[in-house]
């Protein structure tokens, strides 16, 4: 072998400074559980000022989804998780696409059977399912473990197929550490003789992240806790390569009830789905932080947090060990806060697909609207049932326009109504001052209360008991025809 290929591998390395990696599989969305994920695993090295890698996963040829990288850019941008290398950006440790290491992973396969830690396997797939009822990966009856080199040479030489497995210790037990869930110790007659190399000549997840993580000068490996079992046989890939293991960091689940995780396959929302429903990306990266992690000391009771902030105030420590529950209405709580503190512009911005889709009469500026529903919104999805009205006037009960608060009855909104139109027709120029003005104006001169005016005009121009925006803003909304055109309309109905 070539041990100056390998060494000069070993210098390409960064020391000296933080590194994590987000290392997602392209499965085409995001899950709540990956982007907290990535999340951490960003924060990690943000908060000291070290470099975040994103590697793709993308071993799994039965799993790829077209277009899914850019699905990851998209996501990993939208939510403000910037990285520092990866398959588009470059950087020192390149490739950064599973993919396109493969002649790598190949190289140290050989060379850790050249240590001991791994072997020929020629077991057909076929000898395999008749032993164990299983693919092969797992079950294995350790046949080819004490083949002779030149039975082994021999095979390769005839084209035998062949994968390549981890050998694991007899006897003895393996230890890790996790930072989250402390030490943990197997025997190792639990572990199996995990596959390494498939016989496409493609590496299994379990090699590659170890590889890839070693050469990537990984310092700090964030994933599930689904991967806890696994993490003494990567000891172990660690130990027989000769090399440091980074620290883990195991996260529980994110569940949607008490005994369930989150999942896609039933229907549990992805971050994508959660847009799709009206909420905003920051809202949803704050409360995903919270999702097993708390910040500590003066800060352990606070719930908001911008990205930057977190970066600050992230520590491992922070981390839980027990599982989270995603509770779609604490994330209601988190959007309206930061619906409510946009600035004006910004909101109108993010809202304007959904006030077009839900306003479509063109002689209505949906833009005046915003600033009503800003601050009776909990997601963007509540915007629509509360405007419908804007395009047609619903067909309403009478008994609307009896207040008792008001002092409103059909009687006296009839007379108010009799009284609005002629002031309306006449008004020049249309603006908010001068409706104001003039409907103010006209119940001071009846000597009424603002109230016996304004409630009569609100009901006929929205048939709805509770709007955005008063009788002023609707009337501006819907312009002069449309005002004089709905307010006959509730003279009509109150009349009969
Ligand atoms: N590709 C793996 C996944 O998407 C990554 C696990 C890890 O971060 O090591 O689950």
């Amino acid at each position: 072998m070539d041990m100056t290929w390998f060494e000069e591998m070993e210098r390409r390395i960064p020391t000296g400074e933080v590194r994590t990696r987000f290392a997602p599989s392209p499965t085409g969305y995001m899950h709540v559980g990956n982007l907290r994920t990535a999340l951490y695993t960003w924060l990690i090295a943000r908060h000291s000022g070290g470099k975040f890698i994103l590697r793709i996963e993308d071993t799994d040829q039965g799993r790829l989804v077209e277009g899914a990288t850019d699905v990851i850019y998209a996501t990993l941008r939208k939510c403000g998780l910037t990285w520092d290398e990866g398959p588009d950006l470059g950087g020192p440790v390149g490739p950064y696409i599973q993919t396109e290491r493969r002649a790598l992973y190949g190289k140290y396969a050989q060379l850790l059977v050249e240590k001991g830690g791994a072997y020929h396997c020629f077991c057909d797939k076929e000898r395999l399912e008749s032993l164990h009822g299983e693919n092969g990966i797992g079950g294995y009856d350790g046949h080819c473990r004490h083949l002779t080199r030149e039975e082994i040479n021999e095979k390769l030489s005839r084209g035998v197929p062949y994968v390549i497995r981890q050998r694991i210790p007899d006897s003895g037990s393996t230890t890790f550490h996790d930072a989250v869930f402390g030490d943990i110790t197997v025997e190792n007659e639990t572990l199996d003789d995990q596959v390494l190399i498939k016989s496409d000549g493609l590496p299994t997840y379990n090699f590659a992240n170890v590889i890839d993580d070693h050469l990537m000068g990984i310092t700090h490996v964030v994933r599930g806790s689904e991967y806890l079992s696994s993490a003494p046989k990567y000891n172990l890939l660690y130990q027989a390569f000769g090399w440091e293991v980074p620290t883990y960091i195991h996260c529980s689940p994110v569940m949607r009830d008490q005994h369930n995780k989150m999942s896609k396959r039933h229907g549990d929302p992805s971050y994508e789905d959660l847009l799709a429903m009206g909420f905003l990306s920051e809202a949803v990266v704050n409360y995903v932080a919270l999702l097993g992690w708390s910040p500590k000391g003066e800060e352990s009771e606070r719930e908001f947090f911008t990205l930057d902030e977190l970066s600050h105030s992230f520590d491992i420590g922070g981390i839980s060990k027990s599982p989270a529950i995603f509770d779609r209405e604490k994330l209601k709580y988190f959007n309206a806060k930061y619906l409510r503190s946009m600035d004006a512009d910004a909101f109108c911005a993010a809202a304007e697909p959904y006030l077009r889709q839900a306003v479509r009469n063109p002689a209505i500026d949906w833009k005046l609207i915003a600033p009503l529903v800003q601050p009776r919104c909990d997601t963007f999805e509540d915007i629509a049932p509360q405007v419908d009205f804007f395009d047609a006037l619903p067909d309403y009960s009478t008994e609307l326009y009896v207040h008792k608060k008001m002092k409103t009855n059909l009687e006296n909104s009839l007379e108010a109504l009799q009284q609005v139109l002629p002031v309306l027709e006449q008004l020049e120029p249309w603006t908010y001052d001068s409706i104001h003005d003039a409907l103010i104006g006209l119940a001071e001169r009846l000597e009424l209360k603002n109230g016996r005016i304004m409630w009569p005009v609100r009901t006929a121009l929205s048939g709805k008991a509770v709007t955005p925006g008063g009788a002023v803003e609707l009337c501006q909304i819907l312009g002069k025809d449309e005002t004089l055109r709905r307010i006959q309309t509730g003279m009509e109905k109150l009349a009969q």
